[in-house]
């Protein structure tokens, strides 16, 4: 039986009263627990063998208390632009630990990367030539990782990143001819290793598992054409977290198998090799919150609208517009003003130990809550059994802690950026 992490008490969080959160921060915020974020790693790797590491990727979160945070917690940091760089270095890690993949790195992008001697995992033969070029001219020799798209997918994958034509990454079919032609980049370029990502958000822990099999098998064939041996191998990640009521968190147990198999195997066969896994959503995304102010209430033809201060601006994923093919409600609830924390009430979203509202269904009414976007896009959510609630309550989206202010069109109608605060 796996249940969801979410806070039993939920009028809290980070130790602290949402209410109080509210007046302090000011309304719409996000909150993130870094003692959830602390927690969920610290468990993970527990769970994993020892010689499997863990990088963060910083696209899911990139606010820089979080990147400092994780700084201190896990053993490398995943890049996919030269701001993400800056942040990486502004929040104290080291180039060593650095790893920069992405499709279009712009040639500026390219040369810090090559100045500041981190990993670039490289997704084309033309980004070769380029980064080779660069690093001539540097007169430095940059260190280089590919990218391969693998033949197989990591089925069951919310975003599908491997597998058939992809602007993600080397074909694994032309990675041997370019491996025999390698020595053109001597002196510019050394090779340090493979990184094979083949999917986001899945929460098929037998899926991820057989992925891992199977991108671990490519890198041994891979193996055979490298003009040095592997020293890194990136066996990307994936691993997803429940947002919908029919979801239950990722089975780590299937995946802990197969990454144990491959620890032990790789210390045989690719023994200079550091393997790591590449975690974004997973280590931040259940320890983060979205907080708006109602600020309307409404009957439109019956049907009961609340109006939030804040919107898809800010929170695009829990609107559904983030590559989601069937929109669908967050885990959510409705504080009021008044409370203290005694009295929570929420969407009936499954959560252990928590009121889910079964007992006072007679006072719950249909609602849609909307953001303050003039689109119909700006929807929170769609026809929830909310209880009662006014202006001056506050509405809280959970499962907020990636994909959020970053990942959200802020500027769309010029309301102002949303407040970030890690506990
Ligand atoms: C986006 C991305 C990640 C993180 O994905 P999550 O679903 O947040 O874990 C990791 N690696 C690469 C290459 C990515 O593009």
């Amino acid at each position: 039986m796996h249940t969801l992490s979410f806070p039993h008490d939920a009028h809290t969080f980070g130790g602290q009263l949402i209410t109080q959160l509210a007046s302090e921060q000011g309304t719409p915020f996000y909150a993130y627990d870094s003692q959830r974020i602390t927690q969920r790693i610290t468990d993970l790797r527990a769970a994993l063998p020892q010689s499997i590491g863990m990088h963060y990727a910083i696209k899911a979160n990139p606010f820089l208390p979080v990147v400092r945070l994780m700084a201190g917690l896990v053993d490398g940091v995943d890049i996919a632009s030269a701001g993400e760089l800056d942040l990486a270095l502004k929040a104290g890690i080291v180039p060593d630990r650095i790893s920069f993949a992405g499709p279009g790195k712009r040639d500026s992008e390219l040369a810090q990367a090559v100045a500041e001697n981190i990993l670039i995992n490289a997704e084309s033969a033309g980004e070769l030539l380029r980064l080779a070029t660069i690093a001539q001219h540097q007169g430095r020799v940059a260190r280089v990782a590919l990218r391969v798209n693998p033949a197989f997918e990591l089925k069951g994958s919310g975003m599908r990143m491997g597998g058939g034509p992809r602007p993600f990454g080397i074909d694994e079919e032309m990675i041997p001819d370019l491996l025999a032609s390698w020595s053109r980049f001597d002196n510019h370029l050394t090779f340090e290793g493979l990184h094979i990502f083949a999917g986001s958000q899945n929460l098929n822990g037998e899926a991820i598992a057989e992925a891992q099999r199977a991108s671990y098998q490519l890198a041994l064939r891979l193996a055979a054409h490298t003009p040095a041996p592997i020293k890194t191998l990136n066996l990307g990640g994936g691993f997803g977290i429940p947002y919908f009521p029919h979801e239950s968190a990722l089975d780590l147990a299937p995946i802990i198998a197969a990454l144990t198999e491959i620890a032990t195997d790789a210390a045989q066969r690719l023994p200079h090799a550091a393997l790591h896994l590449e975690l974004g959503r997973y280590l931040v995304g259940e320890a983060g919150i979205y907080v708006t102010r109602i600020i309307d209430k409404k009957i439109s033809r019956g049907h009961t609208y609340l109006v939030t201060d804040g919107g898809l601006n800010h929170h695009l994923a829990a609107s559904g517009n983030f590559g989601q093919v069937i929109r669908r409600n967050y885990p959510v609830a409705i504080i009021h003003a008044q409370d203290a924390g005694n009295v929570l009430s929420t969407d009936g979203f499954k959560r252990p130990s928590l009121d889910d509202g079964a007992g006072d269904a007679a006072t719950r009414t249909p609602t849609s809550v909307v953001g303050p976007l003039c689109t119909p896009l700006d929807l929170l959510a769609d026809n929830v059994n909310l209880p009662h609630a006014a202006p001056g309550d506050l509405f809280v989206i959970f499962q907020s802690g990636a994909y959020g202010a970053s990942a959200s069109p802020q500027n769309f109608l010029s309301h102002p950026p949303v407040t970030e605060v890690l506990l």
